[in-house]
């Protein structure tokens, strides 16, 4: 008997732990509540794990078996499932944050304590951290470089689902356990509607967006109403699909394009894979980055942190659009358009002054994707704190960013309905407008809380001082 212990890959199919472990079959799938992990969680994430281990349990049925669920310790429970079930080895997927290996490395010793083997395999990305470095084996700390080798090198093929006589029957263990409750869990409904979760939901987001959005990727993602984006990254955060599943179907419609340019598109969506396992490596070799800059500077940076333009921030009523369109498309779907993440960001650290920590926080909180890599890489881009980070000096005008990407305010007012009815051209300059123009065509708008040029001058200082500049 195998043990697998499922944490962020919840599928049955293109998982390489749980096809290493059906070699030798059977196998106990097993999914743990951690009290440890929950402590970081907010509730659309707790919603969307819960709906895909629903997902996953059924597939196990379907295939003659089931989803083993526990809460608790894992150090206690792993080794405790493992000995009830007789298992030979346990084995699981590799995670790379901080928190992660320490609790990966305490399960490891409480499983040595009761003699059971264990496996940990590397599935979560196409090429593992300390396998793309410089010529000096050093981790790339620009991704430029780190694309190149990651785009040459060859890529795994997805690992076929085990077949149901591989997995063990659920009679081995006395009480599979019932999936909890959110509120069990200790969180409440969600105000936002989460995206649906599971391999087939995720996977017909992938052939959707393999018909046609990855062809117009390279023109069309910095627009959120054009919809040329997968809306994958909850899915590549749970693991609800695999990276190779994920990456053959962009091969196939690379064979499938027809042009350069739409070549280039396809490429262009695969390089964004690859961003994601460049933070995953840079996280790796600096854990410490989930609450430091990773770059330094001379002297701190004196973030301003104003708790109530923090709190106008969180609220979408700063009185610039396209960040309140933003922030309230993240209340309602627990999601963001790319774009506009880096427009809020900006927001807060340029225009605000306020600690991109702040910003993480709320992000980890509402977002159902909240992944640490590329939240902790995206906030530090932003802040100019990071890997290859937005230049201090290259700050966002969120009026031109607002009128650049959407033109019509079509996703503004979708999610800014005080601004719905109000000419484009007005939203866009609503920065200008008099406060009797404001009174008169959106009386239900906020004023813009900061003057944007005032505060483009305050941050050039602010980061002048942190250089050391005079
Ligand atoms: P697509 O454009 O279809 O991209 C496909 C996949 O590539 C994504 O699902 C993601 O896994 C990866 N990817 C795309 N862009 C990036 C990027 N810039 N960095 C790293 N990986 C990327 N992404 C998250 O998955 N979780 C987060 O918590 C997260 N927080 C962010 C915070 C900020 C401030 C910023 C600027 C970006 C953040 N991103 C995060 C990156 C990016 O915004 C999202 O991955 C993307 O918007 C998700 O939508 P999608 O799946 O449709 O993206």
């Amino acid at each position: 008997m195998q043990l697998h212990w499922h944490r962020r890959d919840l599928r049955a199919a293109d998982n390489r732990g749980l096809a290493f472990a059906a070699d030798a079959g059977p196998v106990v799938p097993l999914f743990v509540f951690d009290d440890g992990v929950l402590e970081h969680a907010g509730a659309p994430r707790v919603r969307y794990l819960l709906d895909a281990l629903g997902a996953l349990r059924e597939r196990y049925r379907a295939l003659g078996s089931d989803l083993v669920v526990r809460r608790g310790d894992p150090r206690d429970v792993v080794p405790r499932v493992a000995l009830d079930v007789g298992a030979e080895r346990v084995v699981w997927n590799k995670d790379y944050s901080g928190l992660a290996r320490e609790r990966d490395t305490a399960v490891r010793r409480a499983l040595d304590g009761v003699d059971v083997p264990r496996e940990s395999v590397h599935d979560h990305l196409h090429h593992e951290p300390g396998s793309i470095t410089t010529n000096a084996g050093e981790p790339y700390s620009v991704y430029t470089y780190f694309w190149k080798k990651w785009r040459d090198r060859e890529k795994a093929e997805p690992y076929p689902e085990p077949p149901g006589d591989s997995l063990a029957d659920p009679a081995v263990v006395d009480d599979t356990g019932a999936l909890p409750s959110i509120a069990d869990l200790g969180f409440e409904e969600p105000d936002a509607t989460v995206q649906e979760a599971g391999a087939d939901p995720a996977r017909e987001r992938l052939d959707r967006f393999c018909d046609d959005g990855v062809f117009r990727y390279e023109t069309d993602r910095d627009y959120p109403t054009r919809e040329a984006v997968s809306r994958l990254s909850a899915d590549l955060k749970w693991g609800t699909l695999g990276v190779r599943e994920v990456y053959a179907a962009t091969e196939a419609a690379m064979d499938a394009a027809e042009g350069d340019e739409e070549e280039t598109s396809v490429e262009e969506f695969q390089s964004q894979l690859a961003w994601r396992e460049f933070y995953t490596h840079v996280l790796f070799f600096n854990p410490e980055v989930v609450t430091a800059n990773y770059k330094e500077y001379e002297n701190d940076i004196e973030w301003r942190d104003d708790p109530e333009e923090l709190a106008a921030w969180r609220e979408g009523r700063t009185g610039y659009p396209i960040v309140d369109a933003g922030m309230r498309q993240l209340k309602a779907e627990a999601y963001m358009h790319n774009r506009v993440r880096m427009i809020v960001a900006s927001f807060l650290t340029k225009d605000l002054l306020c600690d991109w920590r702040h910003g993480y926080a709320h992000f980890r909180n509402l977002l159902a994707d909240h992944d640490t890599q590329n939240d902790n890489g995206g906030w530090q881009w932003a802040a100019s704190t990071g890997t290859d980070a937005q230049p201090y000096f290259r700050i966002f005008n969120p009026m031109t960013q607002g009128e650049r990407y959407d033109p019509d305010a079509e996703y503004i007012t979708r999610y800014v309905p005080e601004l719905e009815g109000v000419d484009p051209s007005v939203v866009h300059s609503w920065h200008e407008c008099s406060a009797l123009q404001r009174r008169n065509t959106a009386p239900d708008y906020p004023e813009p809380i900061v003057d944007h040029s005032e505060r483009r001058e305050e941050a050039l200082a602010m980061f002048e001082r942190a250089r050391g500049d005079d």
